[in-house]
């Protein structure tokens, strides 16, 4: 799955020290396991397991009566040991020291058994209360009195419910699905059946699995054996989603048996599941759509299936439509049969093996263009109006795919290829097998009114999501505690075959910009281990943030770097090879990589130490002579020990790459490891200058001893050419953050920043602007209007002679057209240079044609949002927006019309993106963070978070990216104590899952980071700008 881009590069700023917040009490932290277990979620006890072997080995020969009946019914019904544990709690007073006044006679004997027994009791009650409070719930730990029901789960009837994990039991396995789905998309209703074809590989009478929201109306059973159908029971567990048929015998292992399912729900009105949307034709007219959006736990709301990705099967999916519309699913089209009242059944080739959240369909008008590869038909479907805007996706595809066969030496084993556009989508893109889905804005390019970067975002998206089916698709993690396995190679492949096929894209800017960005989000305290447990649904949406997809791409780059690209990618074919359609964890990709090393190098020994720890290091180099001193600790986005603190068992195995006046860019590869807390590199010779993380291919910041900052600086002050773009811009980044820690004074990042006046390129000048940018936010927000121009005085003389030298046309490289895009706009938000006369006259220009007249797409944004501040130029925007077609005008109108300064239409804007006629919802995110990000809109979009925050929460779902990007987006801006207090309160005055959830956290912590910033730093600006 693709977040929608926009917002995922936008992670909050973090500059400064944390003062108040602890290690979440209960997350496990692998980095502070020195030997680094891998910690699996079947290792983790959800379940009071220590509870009841406590017991049971106290006096498993003394089971009273009761408690032997118990045992023997939940044998029966075959229970876990947990329920099991709770039945004998409930006893327990037969355990205690009371019972026959044993301690009456208090022998040294006696009183040494009562001590132990009274140690043992306590660590019972404690491992009960402890442990199984947060886990079996779906809602987290704010529910109370609930004990007995989740230590006992109990059916909606009232019955025993015969399982109590949240992970799927593994006694039966499912084969096959046949689904059959009528849907009706005017009552947003659906009749379904499913016959799961299944395979017992251990004895049980019952059979677990994933159903939510459905009104089962029969269950029928059979056995392979007797081909005999029979009616039976079921039991339903909302809060697991789990339902359990009680089988009429006992499964034998070994044996199949098939179950079918009839059922009926509703099409679902958010945006996972079945769900289903209307949008205006061209014409004015409702049309209806319904599409599938599963990844991570919908399936299991569209039909009762195994819904956990290591549970794979084949499945063959039967939809019934109106004649008008077109069905579209994983597998091409193997039968059209027409029945009554002009409907039509069409039926898909059964799949090849996969997992449930890949499975998807979806029924709407629909056009297609078409094209074969290799034998596979690649299709790009729209609605019909929209059909003229899919050329490019199709050549990008056809192309993509062949260099991805190519490269993966596994051809794509499906016989066609659908990419679809949605009109109402809330991710960017999802990379069902067969059947991509996308938002129109991320598939569709329109030649008159998309710029370079939305062909850069339709370029890399369809990238993405073809990486996708062979990682993910073909050999998919077991478990999402490693999703980042899917998407941190899905990231890596999207940049790397753009490097390849589209170079002349520079799509390289983008990757270095998002992984700085992931690295602030990284360094705080809230982070988190890119491989890390998770069972609850709120954990694993919480997985998909960028640390899974961009620290994920950056370790692979790094570890590419390190091992040549040849030996990488030998590694991966290797991998893709031995797990095709299986499911795998983070180990068994290090071993294919220690297969091809051939113990030269222990890739897992190695890799772990940054897959298994949160955050990453802060490498310290000094020069002495020929020696280069270096070392290694933890980067912390804030310096207070008793927050911070020093914690020695962080140690990271560090390929570190350097470049130096004699060593130049193509001998760079050589590198050495640093797998200690600290060693000394040999130069051979007498250096001006070092640079340590060449190009930025290592996933670390460094920092230099004052002299060697002092060569570099100079350096680039003369000859800034010698380094890379990379490299420029990781230095400005480095300096920047190490300032905002006080290891730096903030003057010296200041006048490293100075040597832009001579910079023509794109990467360095973005950060200097994103870097200068935050700090303009702050003192913005915070009222210090005197500093905060002074600041925009300084950058503007820096890039003076760059904004002159820009003309308003489209003309140029990518990579110059972008920069033109920042630099223009830098200069109208600031009204420098004649800036907003050019762009007013564009504009007014643009209005007299009524809106046909053909602006420079690359600096379209900028003169709307110059249009905007107008009464009449904003409601033409918003009539605009209204009547055109193409998502990519449309997007840039919107980023407009939420850059005004009056509060009422923001405020209106939100509402509008909210309700979901004239802006779609799918928008909300993005209009949130562009109100927050603005001095008026900044309160205005957290009092809307506020307000708004269950229909939130029900439209998007807790701990989802658009979540994650909301909070962010209305809080990350915010600086004092009052807005700190205001924030925590209303967390708080939440669920407490809702508290917990990690995207809160970090929100607390930026608003933090931001007050003590400010704090350190104020009078420190006041002197250097
Ligand atoms: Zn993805």
């Amino acid at each position: 799955m693709e977040p929608f881009t926009n917002d995922r590069l936008q992670l909050p700023r973090n500059m400064i020290e944390n003062s108040m917040f602890e290690e979440e009490p209960d997350v496990v932290d692998l980095a502070k396991e020195p030997c680094l277990h891998p910690l699996e979620p079947d290792e983790v006890e959800y379940e009071p397991r220590g509870s009841r072997l406590l017991v049971r080995g106290l006096g498993e020969h003394e089971m009273d009566e009761d408690e032997e009946d118990y045992e023997s019914s939940a044998k029966l019904l075959g229970m876990s040991f947990m329920n099991r544990s709770a039945g004998l709690r409930n006893s327990s007073a037969g355990y205690r020291p009371s019972a026959e006044g044993a301690c009456s006679v208090p022998s040294a004997r006696t009183l040494v058994v009562c001590a132990f027994i009274i140690v043992v009791a306590v660590s019972v009650i404690m491992v009960i209360y402890l442990l199984p409070r947060c886990t079996f719930t779906k809602e987290g730990c704010h529910k109370q009195n609930q004990s007995i029901g989740l230590i006992q789960p109990l059916a909606t009837n009232g019955k025993l419910f015969p399982w109590a994990q949240i992970r799927l039991p593994t006694a039966i396995m499912p084969q096959r699905y046949e689904l059959s789905l009528h849907p009706n998309l005017t009552s947003m209703t659906f009749k379904g059946s499913v016959t799961i074809l299944l395979q017992a590989r251990q004895a049980t009478w019952n059979i677990i699995l994933h159903s939510t929201g459905h009104n089962i109306s029969r269950v029928t059973f059979m056995s392979a054996v007797s081909s005999q159908e029979k009616q039976v029971e079921i039991l339903e567990y909302p809060y697991h989603d789990q339902i359990a048929i009680v089988a009429p015998e006992a499964l034998l292992a070994g044996h199949s048996y098939s179950v079918k399912i009839e059922y009926s729900a509703n099409i679902s009105s958010s945006y996972c599941g079945f769900y289903g949307l209307t949008y205006r034709d061209e014409n004015n007219k409702r049309k209806y759509f319904a599409a599938t959006q599963f990844e991570p736990l919908a399936a299991r709301s569209a039909f009762p299936c195994f819904d956990e990705p290591a549970f794979k099967a084949t499945f063959i999916i039967k939809i019934i439509r109106d004649e008008q519309h077109t069905a579209l699913s994983n597998m091409p089209k193997k039968s059209s049969v027409s029945m009554e009242d002009g409907l039509v059944q069409d039926e898909f080739s059964e799949s090849v093996k996969m997992s449930t959240y890949l499975v998807a369909f979806i029924v709407g008008e629909m056009r297609n263009l078409s094209e074969d590869v290799n034998g596979t038909l690649v299709s790009v479907y729209t609605v019909p109006e929209k059909i003229g805007q899919a050329h490019h996706a199709l050549e990008t595809t056809v192309k993509l795919l062949e260099f991805y066969e190519n490269y993966f030496e596994i051809k794509y084993p499906l016989k066609k290829l659908d990419l679809v556009a949605i009109p109402d989508f809330e991710a960017g893109a999802m990379e069902n097998w067969g059947l991509l889905t996308f938002r129109e804005e991320t598939l569709l390019y329109d030649n008159t009114t998309s710029s370079v970067a939305d062909r850069k975002l339709v370029t890399k998206i369809i990238a993405h999501e073809l990486a996708h089916q062979w990682f993910g698709n073909l050999v998919t993690m077991q478990w999402w505690n490693d999703l980042w396995l899917n998407e941190g190679f899905a990231t890596f492949m999207e940049y790397f075959s753009l490097e390849k096929i589209f170079k002349e894209l520079y799509s390289y800017e983008d990757f270095l910009d998002a992984q700085l960005k992931t690295m602030k989000k990284d360094s705080l305290n809230s982070s988190h281990p890119i491989s890390s447990s998770v069972q609850s649904s709120e954990q694993i949406e919480e997985m998909f943030d960028s640390l899974s997809y961009f620290k994920g791409a950056s370790l692979l780059l790094m570890l590419k770097t390190f091992l040549s690209e040849d030996v990488f990618q030998h590694a991966v074919i290797l991998y893709l090879h031995n797990h095709s359609y299986a499911s795998t964890q983070s180990d068994d990709l290090w071993d294919s990589f220690n297969e091809v090393t051939n113990k030269t190098l222990d890739v897992k020994r190695m890799m772990k130490t940054w897959t298994l720890q949160k955050g990453f290091p802060l490498v310290t180099v000094q020069r002495k002579g020929t020696e280069l001193f270096i070392q290694q600790e933890r980067f912390f986005s804030g310096r207070k020990p008793e927050i911070y603190p020093v914690d020695a068992s962080y140690l990271w195995h560090i390929p570190i790459t350097y470049v130096t006046d004699g060593r130049n860019y193509s001998e760079y590869r050589a590198v050495s490891l640093l797998d200690k807390k600290s060693d000394i590199i040999n130069l051979t010779e007498q250096v001006q200058w070092v640079k340590v993380n060449t190009n930025m291919t290592g996933y670390y910041i460094v920092h230099y001893a004052d002299d060697d900052w002092a060569a570099l600086i100079t350096l680039l002050k003369t000859n800034p050419y010698v380094l890379s773009d990379k490299d420029r811009a990781n230095l400005i980044n480095n300096i920047f953050e190490l300032a905002g820690l006080g290891k730096v004074p903030l003057q010296r990042a200041f006048s490293l920043m100075d040597y832009l006046i001579n910079e023509n390129q794109t990467a360095p000048i973005a950060e200097a602007l994103f870097q200068t940018g935050l700090i303009y936010d702050l003192l913005e927000k915070l009222g210090h209007m005197d500093l905060a121009s002074r600041l925009v005085s300084r950058v503007h003389k820096l890039l003076q002679s760059q904004i002159q030298r820009q003309a308003w046309t489209d003309e140029g490289t990518p990579s110059a057209r972008e920069l033109r895009s920042a630099l223009l706009e830098f200069a109208c938000t600031h009204s420098l240079e004649n800036c907003t006369t050019t762009a007013m006259k564009l504009f007014d220009d643009w209005v007299a044609s009524n809106g046909t007249y053909s602006l420079p797409t690359d600096v379209m944004t900028t003169v709307f949002k110059v249009g905007a501040k107008t009464e009449k130029g904003w409601s033409f925007l918003l009539s605009m927006y209204i009547s055109i077609g193409s998502e990519a005008e449309k997007n840039k109108i919107l980023e407009a019309l939420a850059s005004s300064e009056d509060v009422r239409k923001l405020y209106w804007l939100m509402k509008s993106s909210l309700d979901g006629d004239i802006i779609r919802t799918q928008k909300l995110s993005q209009v949130i963070r562009a109100v927050g990000r603005h001095f008026a809109g900044h309160l205005l979009a957290w009092d809307f978070v506020k307000e708004n925050w269950n229909k939130l929460v029900q439209k998007f779902h807790l701990g989802s990216y658009t979540m994650q990007s909301i909070v962010a987006g209305s809080t990350h801006l915010f600086s004092t104590k009052a807005h700190l207090s205001e924030v925590q309160a209303f967390f708080e005055s939440q669920s407490e899952a809702t508290f917990r959830l990690r995207c809160v956290q970090e929100a607390l912590e930026v608003i933090q980071l931001n007050i003590q910033w400010m704090e350190k730093n104020l009078k420190a600006l006041a002197c250097c700008l």
